[in-house]
């Protein structure tokens, strides 16, 4: 394995020298080096020493069908035979960017019939912002522009995705939240209810909204942002009391409901959206990560028929669009990506097969003597790694070591698994087989196990 060995230093030695990496501490990476993967294959990745990872993360949340699927790379290959840009201002299309939208709005809920393209998730949470104030104005209402969205929540990270997220350490820098954004509580059971049940806990953040709408005025809110799970903030499930109470609210409130489907579109969750998942009828659906599994990069803006009727006619030009806007050869992707998911039947896979498989092992490691909460909803589920069970108070001193070191061993077991603060994450392809759903199980456990025994040598468990 010397020349392999060889190989990774060379890469972590010429990426160190040139590359900034997000969301990375660069000094403390190069220094470490970078894990160098060269090679993907369904639900397996390799790195460059030549070691086979089961990826359960699905690169960031976003390889639904798995990787390397000669498919996709064909539809590609074709598209560009054919023309590899063109854009689609100015009155022009193109067969992709026809075909797609088309397919979104046969695939998305029935009030959904149009889409607006752009390049990534963060980008269509820009756009959201800019659609829903226009949409007002447009209505003569040019002073309903405050988005409403949550702490800990995660909506990307340009200017107007990082400010609508409620993270702290991205709010930190550069200058962010950019102003009319408001954040309200994060239903957080497990990290935040304290005595309440769940279902206390879900009415009680859920009226939240309630409580900020009559603090800033509802003649002054656009919409409420918020993912039907969140996910880079943990993996949190909300109670099932709390999107009905949402609902409530809204009703009847001149308020556009935003529902974030970047990680939750495209079956994550055992039905083609979240919202279906959780009975949420938003007026606007920012998606991107699996509508193309990630094998070029695409975003977009589901618009409901509400928001369209004002926007084509009355709304005029929307001086917004970006080069990328249904790039052909994106849209390409995209199209065959959701043609194996319809194939396939991914969505059912999840919701009948894979999803209830993987759960049932997965809440097992719930009995584990470090893991205070196991939840799973579809493919996307958490472990909450406490040091006093029963208790649910993150009581971990220097909040975010023993998730890293959890992370850490995931790893070197062959298992990708994400850290959130003393949680671990967990979204694998949805064409996951049970085989390797067992795998992944059996390596959790054993993660579990390392970690515990390594948490008891630092002294931090009794
Ligand atoms: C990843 C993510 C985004 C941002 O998408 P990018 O493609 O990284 O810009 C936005 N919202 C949610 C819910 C996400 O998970």
């Amino acid at each position: 394995m010397t020349s392999l060995s060889n190989a990774t230093a060379d890469y972590r030695a010429r990426d160190a020298a040139h590359h900034i990496h997000p969301f990375s501490d660069m000094k403390s990476l190069n220094a470490e080096g970078s894990r160098v993967i060269v090679r993907g294959e369904g639900a397996w990745i390799w790195d460059s020493d030549g070691n086979r990872i089961l990826d359960g993360m699905s690169g960031l949340w976003c390889v639904n069908i798995g990787h390397g699927r000669p498919e996709i790379a064909a539809a590609i290959q074709r598209q560009m035979a054919e023309i590899s840009y063109y854009n689609t201002f100015f009155k022009t299309t193109h067969p992709p960017a026809v075909a797609l939208a088309e397919a979104l709005a046969r695939l998305s809920p029935p009030q959904f019939n149009h889409v607006f393209f752009c390049g990534s998730g963060s980008e269509a949470n820009d756009t959201v912002i800019r659609m829903v104030r226009h949409y007002w104005a447009t209505l003569g209402k040019p002073k309903k522009t405050v988005l409403i969205a949550r702490k800990n929540a995660y909506h990307g990270s340009t200017m107007g995705g990082g400010s609508l997220g409620g993270m702290a350490p991205i709010h930190s820098q550069g200058g962010l939240p950019i102003p009319g954004i408001h954040h309200i509580a994060q239903p957080y059971w497990f990290g935040e209810g304290g005595e309440a049940t769940p279902e206390e806990f879900g009415i009680q953040a859920a009226r939240e909204l309630e409580t900020a709408i009559e603090e800033l005025g509802e003649e002054n809110i656009a919409a409420f942002v918020a993912e039907p799970i969140q996910g880079a903030g943990g993996v949190i499930i909300p109670p099932a009391s709390y999107w009905p109470e949402i609902a409530r609210i809204l009703r009847g409130r001149e308020i556009l409901l935003v529902a974030d489907e970047v990680i939750t579109g495209f079956g994550r969750t055992g039905n083609w959206f979240g919202s279906q998942t959780f009975g949420i009828e938003a007026d606007l659906m920012p998606i991107a990560k699996g509508l193309s599994s990630g094998y070029l990069p695409i975003g977009g803006v589901m618009v409901s028929d509400k928001v369209a009727d004002v926007l084509i006619g009355p709304g005029g030009e929307f001086h917004h669009g970006f080069t990328y806007s249904a790039h052909p050869l994106t849209a390409a992707a995209a199209l065959e990506n959701l043609r194996i998911i319809e194939e396939e039947k991914l969505v059912d896979r999840v919701r009948d097969d894979i999803g209830p498989y993987l759960q049932k092992l997965w809440l097992a490691l719930g009995d584990h003597p470090l893991v205070g909460e196991a939840r799973m909803t579809g493919l996307m589920g958490a472990l909450e790694l406490v040091p006093n069970k029963p208790s649910r108070a993150h009581a971990f001193p220097d909040t975010g070591k023993v998730g890293t070191i959890a992370r850490d061993f995931s790893f070197r077991n062959g298992l990708v698994m994400r850290a959130v603060r003393d949680s671990l994450i967990l979204a694998p392809p949805l064409t996951l087989t049970h085989e390797e759903a067992d795998i992944l199980a059996a390596t959790a456990k054993k993660t579990l196990d390392d970690t515990l025994a390594e948490v008891k040598r630092l002294g931090l468990v009794a």
